[in-house]
């Protein structure tokens, strides 16, 4: 596949970005974020790095270290948030008492305050736009894991282009490797000789996540592609689930208080 091509298409499709927009793309340090950087920029696009340095220890020291290097050298201007001075507490304390108070394991507890500080950072640095590097493997995952939960409204705003555009607050998040396998991002990244950590974050074992990537490693490509065509076909609407202000932060919530304020209260 050209990952190129197929970027260029899904910004045009889905209309994602112009070239006027100011454009934040979250930075992880792994192959999708990274790959999605070097071909914005490579467009033409106005780009500037976000990264949320999670803590980990040696992991984000090299992530953080490599997304430094990475950006000077494309001569793109990278900002680093603390995660730990965001929330006054490292993601693994907050992990734990989740788990404790209130039994919450997994994947998304780290990005709920992922997306909360994404969200806030990407509006302070002015953006009209906040990248992410969400593959067709991600996407199809969720649309699966909702499915399994029993709640397919889960991913009403699963699209190349999630909703939420017109709340005030709300830097609109755009997915422009939302048809791109893992396989052919991960091909292009190794093609481009990268210089980055290529595996996964330490921190995710035993999760659901972690699981349905497992059960679906026989699911091909293409029926990958149908998985997540055949949810946007559903033209799901959100009424009742559009995004408003939370009473307590004022970032974009689904509800009354937002998913981070929550984590907030029980720390
Ligand atoms: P993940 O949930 O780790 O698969 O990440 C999905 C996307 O979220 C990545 O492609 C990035 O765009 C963004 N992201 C994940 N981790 C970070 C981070 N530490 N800092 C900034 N953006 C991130
Ligand atoms: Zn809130």
């Amino acid at each position: 596949m050209d990952v190129e091509k197929r970027v260029v298409e899904t910004i045009k499709k889905y209309k994602l970005l112009r070239k006027s927009d100011k454009v934040i793309v979250a930075l992880s340090g792994g192959k999708d974020s990274t790959s999605v950087l070097y071909i914005l920029k490579k467009l033409g696009y106005d780009v500037r790095g976000l990264m949320i340095d999670l803590g980990f220890g040696e992991w984000s020291r090299i992530h953080n270290e490599n997304m430094g290097r990475f950006c000077s050298g494309l001569g793109v201007p990278l900002t680093v948030v603390d995660l730990k001075a965001e929330m006054g507490q490292g993601i693994c304390f907050i992990k734990a008492v989740l788990k404790k108070r209130k039994g919450l394991t997994g994947c998304s507890v780290c990005g709920t305050v992922k997306r909360w500080i994404l969200n806030k950072w990407a509006r302070k640095l002015g953006g009209d736009v906040l990248v992410t590097g969400h593959n067709l493997d991600d996407e199809a995952q969720n649309v699966l894991m909702n499915y399994l939960k029993g709640n397919v409204l889960l991913g009403v705003n699963s699209a190349p282009l999630a909703g939420g555009g017109s709340v005030d607050g709300f830097v609109q998040r755009v997915k422009p490797l939302f048809f791109v396998p893992e396989s052919e991002i991960r091909k292009y990244a190794e093609k481009m000789k990268f210089d980055i950590l290529y595996d996964r974050c330490p921190c995710a074992f035993g999760t659901y996540r972690v699981e349905t990537r497992g059960w679906m490693s026989n699911i091909s490509d293409g029926e990958k592609l149908k998985i997540v065509e055949g949810f946007m076909d559903l033209d799901l609407k959100s009424e009742g689930r559009e995004l408003r202000k939370c009473v307590r932060c004022g970032e974009p919530s689904s509800g009354e208080v937002c998913k981070a304020c929550e984590i907030f209260g029980c720390l």
